[in-house]
């Protein structure tokens, strides 16, 4: 901004500028007009006074009338010695022959007697008229009256001859010339002492304009503390008036502007979603720590003035033209590359003038692993149920095949086939069963029948039961096994539905007798901690690859397809155990050595009661 102004271009100086030329031209015309009128005044006066008397007319026509010239000639030149006035330079007369008859300047007296050739002089004698002129004498500078005027002879009315008057015009300029440098001076004196007052007026005017200039100087710095003093109420008084509203106003929008940045900054920062702003060519201009941490970048530098194309590595499928034009408006963004693993929704929104002209770009990019995982992995749960029902369902169809080909007339292999098809049969019930109450858990809808049991008591009932079946010895091809029990004395009270645990416990010790070799030691163990009891069931046999550790309570898993089927697993045992636990509120996890053994643990919360409660109650009865 120009804050120094030249003198010569401020208002103070164009104003006092004006008043000056106003006054120079006031002083101006009426400087003319008064020496014009004064000319005239004095020339006026300065001709009457050299106006010769009458009676000095008439004795010189007189002298002209006479016949004696010479006589005549000497009263000429005595009546005009006589004529006393000192601004006639020279006094002629002249006979109506054009003649000079006399002169009252000494030194032209040679003229006398000899004939005239002034023009003035014949016309006045031919026309008998007054004849004046000015004459500028250019031998010695001087300016002159001249007036002729005819001599008549009162008896005959005719014109005897006429007198020649030139005076000198010098006295009568020089007194104009003399009040006209008068009033010069009076007029440059005013001129002087107005263009100062002049300047001292306009800078007073002017003041509160700079006054102004200075406080709007300050707004567009953005300081509004100042005010401009308002020195009364002409248009001035009320400009400096709006002046002050305005920078409360400024003052005010820009404090709601500057809270609405900040709220929007905060808003921006505590969201749940990455937000991404970008300019009209896609260059990213804001970024908030969500969009940071979705990114996995940790300064926002590094993403500034980036192409968001760039930022969300899609400039292979993308271009921003077709964000900006909103072309593609959403996207599943996977960023497993990046390292954090995430798969993200990308919203794109264009930012619209009302013009329609685009100005940027939002992206809001929103956390969708969790469900893209559900997502895939219900897909690939109904996948799976598919391939599990398909196979025993094609492997009954090709022996309900080979048994109406004929093989049931075949008294050998009928009941075997048979058997296989009951068995598979059975295996696709218990699988869809299975399936069924995992829904129910999934669901939310599984009941629990809570009540509080004495876990030693139960888990040695369910082990007996096992113990049971080898002491019968009812099937001869099962496998034998001993099972060691290492437990607390303790009665342990646990809330906890016992059908449901049942199965869990029944499950865990038949994969134990599965998946170990003949004649193994299955080894269990009781105990507590001061808010737990944990359960463990130990095995001997081909034990879990660590790799296939984490997903051993996955739905469908085994970790020997072809094995687990063979012997009737559906690999759905482990997935239900995990849900009844963790419904339960307790853990169930898993730690094997491959080829050594595996050994599964059960937690369950646990408030050990103190016998003082019970005595309490007892006495209370
Ligand atoms: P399945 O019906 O196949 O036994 P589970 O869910 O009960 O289904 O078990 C899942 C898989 O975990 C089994 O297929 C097996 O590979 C593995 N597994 C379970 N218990 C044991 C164990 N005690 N020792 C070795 N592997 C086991």
């Amino acid at each position: 901004m120009n804050s120094k102004l030249k003198f010569y271009q401020s208002i103070r100086f164009k104003i006092a500028l004006v008043f000056v030329l106003i006054l120079m031209l006031t002083l101006e015309c009426v400087g003319a007009v008064f020496v014009r009128q004064l000319e005239h005044q004095n020339l006026n006066t300065f001709k009457q006074t050299i106006e010769l008397p009458s009676y000095v007319d008439n004795s010189l026509a007189e002298q002209l009338s006479r016949s004696n010239t010479k006589k005549a000639n000497k009263q000429i030149n005595q009546i005009l010695s006589e004529v006393n006035n000192n601004n006639i330079s020279e006094i002629r007369v002249v006979d109506n022959k054009s003649i000079v008859r006399g002169t009252s300047n000494a030194d032209n007296r040679s003229a006398i007697g000899q004939k005239t050739t002034d023009q003035a002089i014949k016309a006045t004698l031919l026309n008998n008229r007054s004849h004046t002129e000015n004459l500028y004498d250019n031998s010695n500078h001087t300016r002159y009256y001249v007036n002729v005027i005819p001599l008549v002879d009162n008896s005959n009315n005719n014109v005897v001859g006429a007198v020649y008057l030139r005076a000198s015009l010098e006295s009568v300029y020089s007194n104009i010339n003399n009040i006209t440098l008068v009033y010069l001076s009076a007029a440059m004196i005013t001129i002087v002492l107005s263009l100062i007052l002049a300047i001292i007026i306009s800078q007073e005017i002017t003041r509160p304009i700079e006054e102004m200039r200075k406080q709007t100087l300050r707004i567009a710095r953005g300081v509004y503390s100042g005010q401009v003093k308002v020195l009364g109420n002409d248009e001035l008084g009320q400009l400096a008036g709006a002046i002050n509203n305005l920078s409360v106003r400024v003052e005010e929008a820009q404090e709601s502007s500057d809270s609405e940045r900040r709220r929007l900054d905060s808003i921006l920062s505590h969201m749940s979603d990455g937000v991404l702003a970008t300019d009209r060519r896609g260059n990213v201009t804001i970024v908030n720590n969500m969009a940071l941490q979705l990114l996995g970048v940790e300064n926002e530098d590094d993403l500034i003035g980036k192409s968001i194309i760039d930022v969300l590595d899609i400039r292979h499928e993308y271009t921003v033209r077709q964000l900006v034009n909103g072309e593609q408006r959403e996207m599943i963004i996977d960023m497993s590359n990046s390292g954090n693993n995430l798969i993200l929704n990308a919203y794109f929104s264009p930012i619209q003038r009302e013009s329609g002209f685009v100005s940027g770009l939002v992206c809001v990019l929103h956390d969708v692993t969790s469900q893209q995982k559900e997502e895939r992995e219900r897909k690939q749960f109904v996948s799976n149920v598919s391939h599990e029902l398909r196979t025993p369902l094609t492997s009954v169809r090709s022996y309900v095949e080979a048994l109406s080909d004929g093989a049931w007339q075949d008294k050998k292999i009928a009941p075997k086939f048979l058997r296989v098809v009951q068995d598979e049969t059975d295996r696709m019930i218990r699988m869809i069963n299975d399936l069924l109450s995992l829904s129910r858990m999934d669901a939310g809808t599984t009941k629990l029948n809570l009540e509080y049991v004495n876990i030693n008591e139960l888990f040695n009932y369910i082990l007996d039961r096992f113990d049971m079946i080898i002491k019968k010895g009812e099937d001869p091809k099962k496998k034998k096994y001993t099972i060691e029990r290492y437990f607390t004395k303790k009665d342990l009270w646990v809330e906890i539905d016992t059908d449901k645990f049942t199965q869990v416990i029944d499950n865990i010790m038949n994969n134990a007798i599965k998946y170990s070799p003949d004649g193994g030691v299955i080894t269990t163990r009781l105990l507590e901690t001061h808010n737990h009891v944990i359960l463990s069931i130990s095995d001997q046999g081909l034990g879990i690859p660590r790799k296939d550790l984490g997903r051993i309570f996955d739905r469908f898993f085994r970790v020997d397809k072809a094995r687990s089927r063979k012997q009737g697993g559906t690999g759905l045992g482990l997935a239900i155990s995990k849900e009844v636990i963790n419904m339960l509120g307790g853990q169930i996890w898993v730690d094997s050595v491959e080829g050594k053994g595996s050994t599964f643990y059960i937690s369950l919360p646990y408030v050990p009661y103190e016998e003082e409660d019970w005595d309490d109650e007892e006495t209370e009865k």
